[in-house]
């Protein structure tokens, strides 16, 4: 069957990318988010405001598409697995279940993958902090909901642990702070099983926890190349996944490689490749779900992009670009601190 209508779970200027890469394959889209003024309904064919527990609401925007994906992996299990049995979600919702919560997560990297992370523990009391203090210092994370370096919290030592006040209502992991000498991505589509195009790594800089710089090429050693390109093919096998997946990765002074995180969507990092490659992760992750052709996926420049965060699209809105800059700006209503409200992509030609 071909597909006709890509419905998209989340309003957020990743769905409006991904919108926008359908249009170019002449796929209409719907959007469906729970934010009135989700930006992303600027560049999709129609959009549905509502509630990710409406049932009637979501029974007819799953109806009114041929296929489903999403562009947040905050949409709660139930509400993924209820629209799956209408219309197919993909990625497949049991994927986002481990994905959403950093316990499993890290779980399913560490013991079924058998691949490094930092070293991190579950957390549920002040007393669980106390006993796992050889985790200091280190980052206090919410299981679920977190994005941006939200619902983290540094530690430093046993006496942090007695100052601050923490919401146990909430679910929490530790994770041993590490000294990095770089942050990587690896993005990756994966069309079916040994199928896939990938990306060569990003090179990521994060200020205040917020990705702040992407480049490629990544400045690495041909054996951290290879090394992140093979798990993050590993990951995307071990999971069945269809569509863009992205891994983010920690490198320590020694070029340890860990997995940080992974992404069962498009990515921030991979927003240089709508100018550095030939097909962008929006549009590979389109292909990926609507079972459209493979392409071979090929870089045309080396690039590196910049998010303008919060106040810093001002200036931007107001510059006049030269011909290997590309300005994106996600019309977002309302400014604010640390929200990511653009980007800037620099090709080098
Ligand atoms: P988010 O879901 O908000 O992206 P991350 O776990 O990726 O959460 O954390 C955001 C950023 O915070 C990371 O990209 C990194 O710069 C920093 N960070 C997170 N955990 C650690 C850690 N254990 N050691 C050092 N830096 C960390
Ligand atoms: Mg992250």
């Amino acid at each position: 069957m071909s597909i006709s209508a890509l419905g998209i779970i989340g309003g957020g200027q990743l769905g409006g990318l991904l919108a926008e890469a359908a249009k170019n394959l002449n796929i209409k889209t719907i959007v469906y988010s729970d934010d009135a003024d989700a930006p992303a309904q600027n560049l999709a064919d129609e959009f549905i405001y509502g509630n990710y527990k409406d049932e009637e609401k979501l029974n007819n925007f799953a109806k009114s598409v041929d296929v489903i994906t999403y562009e947040f992996e905050n949409i709660p299990f139930e509400t993924l697995k209820k629209i799956n049995s209408i219309k197919k979600v993909l990625p497949d919702p049991n994927i986002n279940k481990i994905l959403q919560n950093r316990l499993s997560e890290k779980n399913f990297i560490v013991k079924k993958l058998n691949i490094s992370t930092v070293s991190y523990a579950s957390i549920n009391s002040k007393n669980d902090l106390i006993f796992n203090s050889e985790l200091l210092p280190g980052i206090l994370k919410t299981q679920t909901l977190g994005y941006d370096g939200k619902g983290q919290f540094k530690i430093n030592n046993i006496k942090d642990i007695k100052k601050i006040s923490i919401d146990f209502q909430k679910k929490y992991i530790l994770e041993k702070f590490l000294h990095l000498k770089k942050e990587l991505s690896v993005i990756i589509t994966r069309f079916g099983p040994q199928k896939y195009e990938i990306y060569e790594p990003i090179e990521n800089l994060h200020e205040d926890q917020i990705l702040k710089k992407s480049k490629i090429p990544a400045e690495i050693s041909i054996e951290v190349k290879n090394n992140s390109i093979n798990y993050a093919k590993t990951i995307s096998e071990n999971l069945k996944y269809i569509g863009t997946l992205c891994v983010e990765f920690f490198l320590d002074k020694k070029d340890n490689l860990y997995v940080n995180e992974i992404a069962p969507r498009v990515h921030n990092s991979g927003h240089l490749t709508i100018n550095s490659h030939n097909i962008s992760q929006f549009e590979n992750h389109i292909r990926a779900v609507c079972a459209l052709d493979k392409i071979e996926t090929k870089k045309l420049h080396n690039a590196i992009m910049i998010n303008l965060i919060g106040e810093d699209i001002n200036f931007y809105r107001n510059k006049k670009f030269k011909e290997n800059e590309f300005f994106f700006d996600y019309l977002k209503k309302n400014i604010k601190k640390k929200r990511k409200m653009g980007h800037l992509t620099i090709i080098e030609k």
